[in-house]
């Protein structure tokens, strides 16, 4: 069985053209699960806290994952690629050896609320070409059981498969329980993984079988081996669900660059400040 084997709660955090956010992944108390390198939570009812947007920025060696849960984001790179990332939609994005692009909010919509995941590469796959996956709502499958329903994003799950391919192991779920209900989910013993609940709470258990209560704005990272088994609180609880295969491998990372060594690091400030960072 899988236990909760540490609790973190996301910090307040700045980031973009002063985007407030939530940083659960990434922080100090939460440096990374190999392979996720970053996980934020954006979103709010005040356009203030969001409407300044990602304005034009680089990124290297790894994949930016979107999910939008509310609000229209308007996504751009310096090479023509551009769309509009809606409620629902996922943006799977590997940025490989290169992209710089903004990520900006549409202000008519009221509310904005979603997600960014950072997905690490192997050194041998972080300087592959740039590709997006546009991976709209309606491609993505939503299985209900009983009283728990289950978007599959990336691998499979309740019987189906996520649209999202992943260049590594990963399996991405977006997770509504109802209330009491039981989300049970088999994870390979060898794949790091983790809960963030986002809405209500569940109750999982601690290394010692004690029961251990994982609440909206927290995340659990979930060790050991087999089933991982949650159930959620009178209010129910809403939940993104990952594993993934570590990647094992030394981890250099500075602001949008994640490498294996801080020469590489270097190239990538080097290969931007000289226009170089995106090929053509
Ligand atoms: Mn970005």
């Amino acid at each position: 069985m899988r236990y909760i084997a540490k609790k973190v709660v996301g910090v307040p955090a700045t980031d973009g053209a002063g985007v407030k956010l939530k940083r659960v992944i990434g922080s100090p108390a939460l440096d990374l699960i190999d392979p996720f390198l970053m996980l934020d939570e954006f979103g709010s009812d005040d356009p203030q806290s969001w409407i300044a947007g990602f304005p034009d920025h680089p990124h290297r060696g790894f994949e930016t994952v979107t999910i939008m849960l509310e609000g229209r984001v308007k996504h751009a790179d310096s090479v023509g690629n551009q769309g509009v990332i809606e409620a629902g939609d996922v943006q799977w994005m590997t940025a490989g050896s290169g992209i710089i692009h903004s990520e900006m909010p549409e202000r008519a919509q009221g509310r904005l609320r979603g997600f960014q995941l950072w997905v690490n590469l192997p050194g041998k796959l972080k300087m592959i070409a740039p590709r997006y996956q546009d991976v709209q709502a309606s491609r993505i499958p939503s299985v209900s059981a009983a009283d728990v329903t289950v978007r599959v994003i990336a691998g499979e799950g309740f019987g189906a498969k996520g649209p999202a391919d992943t260049l590594m192991p990963v399996r991405l779920l977006d997770v509504t329980l109802h209330a009491g209900a039981v989300f049970k989910m088999d994870v390979p013993d060898a794949h790091a993984c983790f809960v963030y609940v986002y809405e209500g709470a569940v109750r999982g258990t601690d290394r010692n079988g004690q029961a251990l209560e994982v609440a909206s704005g927290s995340l659990g990272v979930l060790e050991g081996t087999a089933f991982v088994t949650l159930a959620a609180g009178a209010s129910g609880a809403k939940l993104l669900f990952a594993d993934g295969k570590p990647i094992r491998e030394p981890i250099a990372r500075y602001g949008p660059f994640v490498m294996n060594t801080r020469e590489e690091i270097q190239k990538a400030f080097e290969d931007y400040s000289r226009g170089e960072l995106v090929t053509t």
